[in-house]
Parts: structure tokens; sequence; C-alpha cells
């Protein structure tokens, strides 16, 4: 028997924190959700990312595009918030529609405002470990390992997936923490005999019990990432939950694990970036 690692419930306590923090402190923190197009799951995220700022006393402005307003117009957008005071944070939804370079909408937002750090600014301070923001799902993880009391330093993390908002920065998060990592990915020959040597697993990759009871050392902490649906259009991971579950020390389930830990994240990004609004004017 594992211990369930409850993103929901963790991210519920940092939700109540960032709450009091805006009450107390009386700080303003703006985000401007910029979405383009009708894709229905950009809908639902942005809804939710609404409806959490809400819950925090964050404002929130959503910029809502169609599909063919083209990039200049995106442009313009972002140009307008990165110029207003009371916007602290902006976030483009991605995907982009066709037609957009995600590259040159994301470079164009203001570093200092880009509370996904998805900035090649942002990406390079966290490479050097002295950054602003994280990107929302990896720091998730951490804060999640975090608040269970469950530390990197000196463990073999194996990070499987090697994408620039997930893996990558997260594998740069747990060097930090001095973990030992090591990064697998699609080309990785024999997955298993890498993820078997690990004290702490962490599967963001997309696939469907990707992985297996066999392939996770006992009592290892696994954390999934991932957001798949099965045959039967349930929500569920990389990971199988219930052979794996019995094997590991500690573990995520999805829905209710890193997924909650990242819609909290951003809150804590919007409010951090006000508050250094606040420094920089003092
Ligand atoms: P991505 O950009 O598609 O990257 C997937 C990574 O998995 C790639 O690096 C790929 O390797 C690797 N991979 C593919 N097949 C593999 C295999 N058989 N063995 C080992 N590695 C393999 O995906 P992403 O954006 O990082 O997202 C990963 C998952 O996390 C998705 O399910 C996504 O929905 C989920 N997600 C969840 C949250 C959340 O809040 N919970 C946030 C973001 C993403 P190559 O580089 O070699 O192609």
């Amino acid at each position: 028997m594992s211990i369930i690692l409850d993103g929901k419930a963790v991210a519920e306590t940092i939700k109540d924190t960032v709450r009091k923090e805006v009450e107390t402190t009386g700080l303003n923190p703006g985000l401007a959700v910029v979405i383009v197009g009708e894709n229905p799951a950009s809908r639902i995220y942005v809804n939710s990312k609404k409806k959490d700022c809400a819950e925090c006393g964050i404002r929130s402005e959503e910029f809502a595009l169609t599909a063919d307003a083209g990039e200049e117009k995106l442009l313009a957008v972002i140009n307008e918030l990165n110029n207003r005071p009371d916007i602290h944070g902006i976030l483009v939804q991605l995907p982009l529609p066709k037609g957009y370079s995600e590259q040159k909408v994301i470079q164009a937002i203001a570093p200092e405002k880009d509370v996904d750090a998805f900035h090649l600014m942002n990406v390079g301070r966290i490479m050097v470990g002295d950054y602003a923001f994280l990107p929302c799902t990896p720091a998730g993880v951490m804060a999640l390992l975090d608040h269970y009391g469950i530390d990197p330093q000196g463990k073999h993390c194996v990070v499987v997936g090697r994408s620039d908002i997930v893996g990558k920065p997260q594998a740069m998060m747990l060097l930090h923490r001095h973990a030992t990592v090591t990064i697998c990915h699609s080309r990785t020959p024999d997955l298993g005999a890498i993820t078997r040597q690990a004290d702490i697993l962490v599967a963001a990759v997309g696939k469907v019990n990707l992985i297996t009871a066999d392939m996770v050392k006992p009592g290892a902490v696994v954390v999934d990432v991932a957001m798949n649906r099965d045959e039967n259009g349930k929500l569920c991971g990389d990971v199988d939950f219930p052979g794996v579950e019995p094997v590991a020390s500690y573990i995520t389930p999805v829905p209710g694990g890193v997924g909650p830990m990242t819609r909290a994240m951003l809150l804590c990004n919007t409010l951090a970036s006000a508050k250094a609004a606040i420094d920089l004017r003092a």
C-alpha cells in the first residue's frame, strides 16, 4: 500500500494561502488570459483558470480572439497587456490555431509577466537557478513532493519525457535540488531498466499504461504528470495505477494529482509577479 500524493487537497491549501495573502497585503493581482479560436479543451482550461483566480481574489480578464484574427492582432493585444500596470500575468492559451507562430507569440510577452515561464529569458533563468517564475506543471510536482516531505537530494530521479514545458524543466528543478537525474524519451532503449533505478519516477509522456509495476523499484515515489483518456474515455495517466500502487511508497492519482497543483502554481506565479511589480516601484 502506498501513500496517495493528494494534489487536490494540497492545491486547496496553496490556494488558501494565496487568498489570504491577497487579502492581507491588499495587492490587486491581475491575470490576462488570451484565447484564440474555438478549441473546446482550451475553453475548458481558460474557464477553470478564471474560476481559480476568482476564488483567490485575483482579477482575471479574458481576451478572446477569433481564429482568423491573425498574428499581428494577437501581438498587438499582447503589447497592450505588456504596457498595462494593472496586469501582472499574461497567459496565452496553447495550442494556437494554424497560422500562428507560438514561439513568436510567447517571445512577445514581457518576461516579467510571463507566468507560464515559457519565454526564453525565463527558460534560461531556470537553467542557472535564478528565476522569477517556474513553469506551472513541474513546479506543481516539486510543491507536492515538498508538501509530503519528500526530499530529492541524493536520490536518483528519472523523468520520462523531455518536452520543453514539462520534462526538461522538471529535470532541471530536480537537479537544482541535488538529485541525480536521468531523462528518458522515445528513443530510450529498455525504458524499464532505467525506471527501475528510480527513487523518484516522474512520468510525463501521454501514453496509457506506459509505466507498469515491473518497471518500478519497490518503495519508489511515482509521480504521474500525464493526462490521457483510456479506451472508455476515462481520464488516466501514464502509470498503470492499480498495478503500481502496491509497489510504490507514494503515488499521484490521475485525476487529482499533478493537475490541480499545476493550476495552483499559476496563482502563485501571478501573485509573485504582482509583488515584484510593487517592489520595482518601491
Ligand atoms: P509532449 O510534448 O508530447 O512530450 C512527450 C514526451 O514523451 C516526449 O519527450 C517524448 O519523447 C516522450 N515519449 C513518447 N513516447 C515515449 C515512450 N514510449 N517512452 C519514453 N518516452 C516517450 O508532452 P508534454 O506536453 O510534455 O505532456 C506530457 C503529458 O503530460 C501529456 O499527457 C499531457 O497531457 C500531460 N500534461 C499534464 C499537465 C498537468 O497539469 N497535469 C500539464 C502539461 C502536460 P521524444 O521527445 O523523443 O518525442
